[in-house]
């Protein structure tokens, strides 16, 4: 019979580990972020809506279509 308790000690690789695991998600998560924003630009600029809030300062800005899709007023770019 065993009297002993085990407690599962956190090593500081393992802390290391897990803080290089949560920078590595964090990244992709941007990186979907920004991917989800072009698409919704996209949509907007298909759907011949071209009014955009801007993403920096909220002010509504019209787009037009000849100009690169940016989700940033003239002012903000
Ligand atoms: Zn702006």
């Amino acid at each position: 019979m065993k009297n002993e308790i085990e407690i599962p000690l956190i090593k500081a690789e393992d802390v290391v580990a897990a803080n290089m695991r949560r920078d590595k998600y964090s990244l992709t998560r941007d990186v979907q972020a920004r991917e989800f924003n072009e698409a919704i630009v996209t949509r907007l600029l298909a759907e011949s809506s071209k009014k955009i809030k801007c993403d920096k300062c909220g002010k509504e800005f019209i787009i037009s279509l000849d100009e690169k899709p940016s989700l940033s007023c003239p002012d903000c770019r």
